[in-house]
């Protein structure tokens, strides 16, 4: 008869384990908001987490990957803040992460919300704001805040209700940037009232404004001011800005993706 290889004792090997239902239940926002947990997965990204003084409230690996490369930094890291290792089998990793080849490590951390009062308006600064009203496609916030990294933003600003950057979808295509750059959520009005005191430009993209990307005064410190996916940005946003621009359109589309446009134009930010 075959036998099981005997695994360490303390491996969870049960979906109905009550440590996996909570880690399961942070793909839903319900249940991120309740635990103000959510789940970050490989080892370059739960060890840039650390790095960047977030706190591993757990870690979780599959079973025999305790001695990789960086796992002994991250179960200290857990184990100083409190938190919780978990060793567990390959199947219950892959119902954690819903991928069929998860990563071998998978974290949740603790959320990390800015105020908009915490932003100190410097006009020396060459600081770079994203603001976003109304994103709704958790892979286009994801890949705007690997983009706001990659051009060393300080963050991204989300006006109205958004889609949630710590989603398991956003995270995963920020590829590591929710650890790196700041995440404000504010409501229109606070944004309006709070922008009359911005030192610098507020560069809003719209289809119709009239001036190209190319003429426009990229001078930082700037904030880039995006509008939702379906509907643009709001009259009322459009008016705070000191710039709007367009991306010229020169075949049939009539837009580009949000992820591009905001791509595009931090780039020409930085030329
Ligand atoms: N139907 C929407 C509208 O009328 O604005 C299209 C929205 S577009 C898919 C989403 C956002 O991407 C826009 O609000 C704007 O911020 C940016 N965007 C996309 N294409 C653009 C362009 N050609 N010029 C300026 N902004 C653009």
């Amino acid at each position: 008869m075959n036998k099981r290889p005997s695994l360490p004792m303390d491996t969870i090997t049960s979906s109905s384990n009550a440590e996996i239902k909570m880690l399961r239940s942070l793909h839903e926002r319900k249940y991120r908001r309740q635990t103000g947990l959510f789940l970050a997965e490989g080892m370059r990204h739960c060890t840039e987490a650390v790095q960047m003084g977030y706190q591993p409230m757990r870690v979780v690996y599959a079973e025999g990957r305790k001695a990789d490369k960086g796992m002994a930094a991250l179960i200290d890291a857990c184990q100083k803040a409190g938190g919780r290792v978990l060793p567990v089998t390959p199947n219950l990793l892959s119902r954690i992460s819903g991928k069929d080849n998860p990563q071998t490590v998978i974290a949740a951390f603790s959320l990390r919300y800015g105020q908009l009062s915490d932003i100190r308006p410097d006009s020396e600064a060459a600081d770079i704001w994203i603001a976003l009203d109304r994103v709704r496609d958790p892979g286009n916030l994801g890949t705007i805040m690997r983009t706001a990294d990659a051009v060393a933003a300080k963050g991204i600003i989300l006006i109205e209700d958004c889609t949630d950057p710590y989603s398991v979808e956003a995270v995963r295509a920020s590829m590591g940037a929710v650890f790196t750059i700041e995440i404000i959520q504010t409501s229109s009005a606070d944004f309006i009232e709070w922008s009359r005191h911005w030192p610098g430009q507020i560069i809003g993209t719209a289809l119709p404004a009239s001036k190209d990307y190319r003429a426009a005064n990229w001078q930082k410190p700037l904030i880039l001011l995006m509008g939702n996916e379906q509907a643009g940005l709001t009259d009322d946003l459009c008016k705070t800005a000191t710039q709007l621009i367009r991306l010229p359109m020169l075949g049939r589309s009539d837009s580009l993706n949000l992820g591009v446009a905001t791509g595009i134009c931090l780039y020409e930010a930085i030329r």
